[in-house]
């Protein structure tokens, strides 16, 4: 029996009502549509994209209950809690559940009330079950984490193939897919085991903008993890390790320093493991170090950073466990920190696979070594391996991108002094070797094959071995060499002869370290943060803690950060303007409103803040260098550290940089570093106050003489009488001004 479609305009009331949401982000309109006609599909969004809303928002609009069909408890539990919070009447049946209480939920299905029911394939598809069904009426079904059905895919439930039956046995109801999965095989098979019947395709970017990522060699691990964590100070992490004892040994040390830290492995008790999970979504704990075995089924949309402290196996598992950072499409950080050695490692640990695996797998660390030594845009690289184009040209939230790599700047020559050594000892030696070659090794093998006698002996032979291994590694992400045979000599490919003739382009790093956490240069955008109170913002999370613990469900659930950052820029005072907050719906308003409203009066009448700030009269400056191309949401999402915002705040007031230092416990040093930054993202050319006029106007004639390039020279044509601090900043306003 089909019912007749409901129109999507009412979707967008939906929206409002329930979410506080004003619009659909790309494809959840097509998606409902799709829903809304009964018509079959299969929607792939990445993490954060907004799939859940593509089912839950029609089954408001229909008559009869949607069914959705989930993995894990965990995962029902959080989505029944978030419905419910929002006003909408959903539940789960599980395992978990007394007879009594499932007896219950069914009465209230009977009954109509319902109009969201989770359940595990399994348990959807026992007769009894199924026979239920058909007495009542169902809107739909969704499918969430289809992937789950597939063999191909990087989480196998043979549970899920029981559901080809729902297309059998309820001929005139919809049946839609839901997934993150990013391989075309994967999705056919999807389409193909649940049996479905020309369903639509709605396949979205692969890119999550908000994430800035960022790749480094392994060195010290614990100071480069210490980094990022001081600089998202009380927000939730992930930091995963390749081995249960890595983790142990990182999370100890972590404790041990002061950090709110919890381990997470297979090997752990199920009730420690328990206990951490929920002590992390419940912001009781800050960090979890974990093996990959932590993540499926953490929906807690605002973990604002995820470092991996050795490179995942494939590329596949790198964005799957990335993902989990900045559901709430925030800017969240994510670190890959990498070495050789962890190649290695997996190597030998697929040795023993079956011939096709193995080929399969040593593809995918081959696709993630790229990664790790390439220097090409990282979201480019992601989107592009996931076979779709890329065509922003600068993301603006990479480390490839945020000018954080010191490239060389002769690359062409270096590329063609290793590829001439690569040619000269007959394309039959490793990256290990050719680079002793090339430093002009004395080592007894090289003397022994007498390739001292080379002509490209010692043509490198300035540079550190380890140097030029990173150069051939780079060579080779870049498709100049590859690696063949057993014993990974090292060949030059067509692209490796065009560079030797000098027809290619190159891109080689210094081998000087790049920039860590902590020193980062952000031209990145603040404006996720503009307009927030950040102390307020501070206060409402405490508050939203204890109301979330109040109600005994997660604090994201309560309230996203989004919607937290909002209430602290626009400080409503009134039910009416608290309801216009961005995901505050009518529910929520009834619920918390009077609560926060009080809070929030109360933290402005101290600060002497203005309230009920409306949306429109937000000024938004935005930086110069911001790429057209990209969406606007993408660029609200980014933002920085938040000492750095505070320095910004206090700059902004026109405090001077030993203020800010001490305000934001930063050395002075620092400060004066936020504040260059602070002038280049606000595009600002007048230095003062930190500048006085007079000496503003000296180094600005002595530029006009000897240019904006270097400071050195204008510190010598001021006859070094004006400090180079000074002449730093008042530079950096000339260099906005041109
Ligand atoms: P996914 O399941 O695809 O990983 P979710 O459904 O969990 O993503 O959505 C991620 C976050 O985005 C949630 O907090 C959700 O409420 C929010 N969201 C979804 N759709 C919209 C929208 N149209 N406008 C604003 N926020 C949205
Ligand atoms: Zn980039």
């Amino acid at each position: 029996m089909t019912m007749p479609a409901a129109p999507l305009t009412s979707l967008t009331d939906v929206l409002q009502q329930y979410w506080g949401y004003d619009s659909f982000r790309p494809l959840q309109a097509e998606a409902m549509q799709a829903v809304l006609e009964h018509r079959d599909s299969v929607v792939v969004l990445p993490t954060g994209g907004g799939k859940s809303i593509c089912f839950q928002a029609p089954a408001m609009a229909m008559p009869g209950l949607a069914v959705v069909v989930s993995p894990l408890i965990s995962l029902m539990k959080d989505q029944v809690d978030a419905l419910t919070e929002c006003g909408i009447s959903a539940a789960c049946i599980n395992s978990s559940m007394s007879n009594a209480e499932r007896l219950q939920v069914a009465n209230l299905i009977r009954a109509g009330r319902l109009k969201l029911l989770y359940v595990a394939p399994e348990r959807l598809c026992t007769e009894k079950m199924l026979d239920f069904l058909e007495s009542i009426q169902v809107s739909f079904f969704a499918i969430d984490e289809a992937h789950c059905i597939s063999a191909w895919g990087h989480d196998f439930r043979p549970e899920y193939r029981m559901l080809q039956q729902l297309r059998i046995r309820f001929p005139g109801i919809g049946v839609h897919a839901y997934t993150a999965t990013a391989t075309e095989h994967v999705r056919q098979d999807i389409s193909t085991q649940l049996g479905l019947r020309d369903p639509e395709w709605l396949i979205g970017s692969f890119d999550r903008p908000n994430l800035i990522y960022r790749v480094q060699r392994k060195s010290d691990v614990q100071k480069q993890v210490r980094a990022v964590i001081d600089a998202h100070p009380g927000e939730s992490g992930i930091v995963y390790c390749i081995s249960r004892r890595e983790v142990d040994e990182l999370a100890q040390l972590l404790v041990r320093a002061g950090y709110k830290t919890r381990p997470y492995h297979a090997g752990l008790p199920d009730t420690d493991r328990i206990k951490h999970q929920d002590e992390f979504l419940n912001e009781d704990t800050q960090i979890i170090v974990a093996t990959v075995a932590f993540g499926m089924g953490i929906d807690k949309s605002n973990v604002r950073y995820v470092i991996h402290t050795g490179a995942p196996k494939s590329l596949e598992h790198y964005q799957q466990e990335t993902g989990r950072a900045g559901r709430d499409g925030l800017e969240a950080e994510c670190w890959l920190l990498w070495s050789s050695s962890n190649f290695i490692t997996w190597r030998k640990m697929q040795e023993e696979l079956p011939e096709e695996a193995k080929n399969h797998a040593l593809e995918c660390l081959k696709g993630i070594e790229r990664f790790c030594t390439g220097i090409v845009c990282r979201h480019k690289a992601l989107v592009e391996h996931f076979d779709q184009a890329y065509e922003t040209p600068n993301c603006n939230a990479c480390d490839v991108c945020l000018d954080q790599l010191d490239l060389v700047s002769e690359p062409l020559v270096i590329g063609q002094k290793i590829l001439s050594c690569i040619v000269r000892v007959k394309e039959s030696f490793g990256a290990d070797y050719v680079a002793q070659v090339l430093v002009g090794s004395k080592e007894a093998r090289i003397l022994d094959n007498g390739h001292d006698e080379l002509s490209t002996y010692g043509l490198l032979k300035e540079e550190r071995k380890e140097a030029v291994r990173d150069w051939i590694e780079q060579l080779g992400s870049q498709g100049f060499i590859e690696r063949v045979g057993e014993y990974n000599t090292l060949s030059v490919t067509t692209a490796g002869w065009k560079l030797l003739k000098g027809q290619a382009d190159v891109r080689l790093l210094k081998p000087s370290k790049k920039k860590s956490a902590s020193e980062r240069s952000t031209k990145i955008e603040l404006t996720s943060w503009e307009g927030v109170d950040r102390a307020l913002f501070e206060v409402l999370r405490g508050l939203r803690r204890r109301v979330a613990e109040e109600h005994g469900v997660a604090p994201f659930i309560v309230f996203a950060d989004t919607t937290l950052r909002d209430l602290a820029r626009r400080r409503p005072t009134s039910l009416v303007n608290f309801r216009q907050v961005h995901g505050i719906g009518e529910k929520k308003t009834a619920d918390f409103g009077s609560l926060f409203i009080d809070v929030i009066r109360d933290h402005c009448e101290q600060q002497q803040l203005t309230t009920d700030v409306s949306a429109q009269s937000e000024s938004t400056p935005r930086p110069k260098a911001s790429p057209a191309a990209k969406p606007a949401a993408a660029k609200d999402a980014l933002s920085l550290s938040s000492a750095k915002q505070l320095a910004f705040d206090l700059f902004k007031t026109g405090k001077s940089i030993e203020q800010v230092a001490e305000a934001t416990s930063r050395s002075v040093s620092t400060a004066h570093d936020y504040l260059i930054d602070y002038l280049g993202v606000t595009v600002q050319e007048d230095p003062a106050p930190w500048v006085t006029e007079a000496e503003f106007a000296r180094i600005r004639e002595a530029a006009q003489t000897v240019g904006l390039e270097r400071l050195k020279p204008i510190f010598d044509e001021l006859n070094q009488t004006i400090p180079y601090d000074q002449i730093r900043i008042a530079v950096a306003c000339l260099r906005n001004s041109i």
